[in-house]
C-alpha cells in the first residue's frame, strides 16, 4: 500500500504514457510536456481516488469545481509561453495542479482562489509538497492589484466576458489566456498587451471549463 504522498515509479511511468498521449493530441512544447511529466497529479486527488490521476480526465475535487483535464492544462500553458523569471497570475486555483505545474516553469507563481474551502485545503497540500507559490483567497475576476504588472495571466475557469481588471494588469508585451463563452462552451483565447492602449487578441479551440464567478464573471 502506498501513503497518499508518495510518488513511485509506477506513477512516473503512467506519467510518461501521459505526456505521450498529449504529445499525439497536439501538445509541442517540450517544457510544458516535461512540467506535466514532473508533477504528480495523483498527490491533488483525495486517497480513494488516485487511480483516474493519469487518465486525460476532468475530475471532481469537492465543492462543485473539478481539476482541469490534462490536455486542457498542457493546451493552455503552452498559449501562455512562460518565460523563466515570468511573474505568472493564475485564476481559479482549485487542486493546486495546474500552479505547480507553473512553478515548473517559472519561481513566480501568484494564484487566487474564490472558494475557502478549495483554497484552505490546497495552500496546506502544496505546503505539504514543498511547492512555494504565492497563494490569495479572493475574487479573482478583479486581479490581484496589489501584485500587478503581470507578465502572463491565466484564467482557468469560463468568462462571459474578458474582465477589465486582468487587462490593466498585464505588463506591455504581456499574454492573457481565458476560456470565454456561454456556460456551455467556451473559446480559448489569448490577449497579448502590444502597448498601454492596444490589446491584439487570437482565439483557439472550444472547451468547457466550470464558470469564473464573481464581479468579473458571472456574479455571485
Ligand atoms: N486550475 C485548477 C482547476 C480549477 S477549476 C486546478 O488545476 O485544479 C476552476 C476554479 O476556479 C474553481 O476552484 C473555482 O472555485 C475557481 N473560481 C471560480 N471563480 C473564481 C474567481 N472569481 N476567482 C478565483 N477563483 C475562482
Amino acid at each position: 500500500m502506498s501513503t497518499p504522498l508518495t510518488d513511485t515509479y509506477r506513477h512516473r511511468g503512467l506519467r510518461r504514457t501521459l505526456v505521450e498521449e498529449l504529445r499525439r493530441k497536439g501538445i509541442r512544447d517540450e517544457r510544458v510536456l516535461a512540467a506535466l511529466g514532473t508533477v504528480p497529479r495523483h498527490l491533488f486527488f483525495e486517497a480513494g481516488f488516485q487511480v483516474h490521476a493519469y487518465q486525460d480526465k476532468a475530475f471532481p475535487i469537492g465543492e462543485g469545481q473539478t481539476i482541469s483535464q490534462p490536455y486542457t492544462v498542457a493546451y493552455q500553458t503552452e498559449l501562455l509561453r512562460v518565460q523563466a523569471q515570468d511573474r505568472v497570475l493564475e485564476i481559479g486555483t482549485g487542486s493546486g495542479y495546474q500552479c505547480c505545474v507553473l512553478l515548473e516553469l517559472t519561481p513566480h507563481v501568484f494564484s487566487i482562489e474564490y472558494n475557502a474551502v478549495l483554497f484552505e485545503r490546497t495552500r496546506r497540500r502544496l505546503a505539504g509538497l514543498h511547492r512555494a507559490a504565492h497563494l490569495f483567497c479572493g475574487d479573482g475576476s478583479l486581479g490581484l492589484p496589489q501584485h500587478a504588472p503581470f507578465d502572463k495571466v491565466l484564467v482557468t475557469a469560463g468568462a462571459p466576458v474578458i474582465p477589465r481588471a486582468l487587462l490593466r494588469q498585464l505588463r506591455v508585451g504581456g499574454a492573457l489566456v481565458i476560456p470565454v463563452g456561454d456556460e456551455h462552451s467556451q473559446r480559448m483565447m489569448r490577449v497579448v498587451r502590444e502597448s498601454e492602449e492596444e490589446f491584439s487578441r487570437e482565439v483557439f479551440d472550444e472547451f468547457r471549463f466550470v464558470p469564473l464567478l464573481g464581479k468579473g464573471g458571472w456574479g455571485e
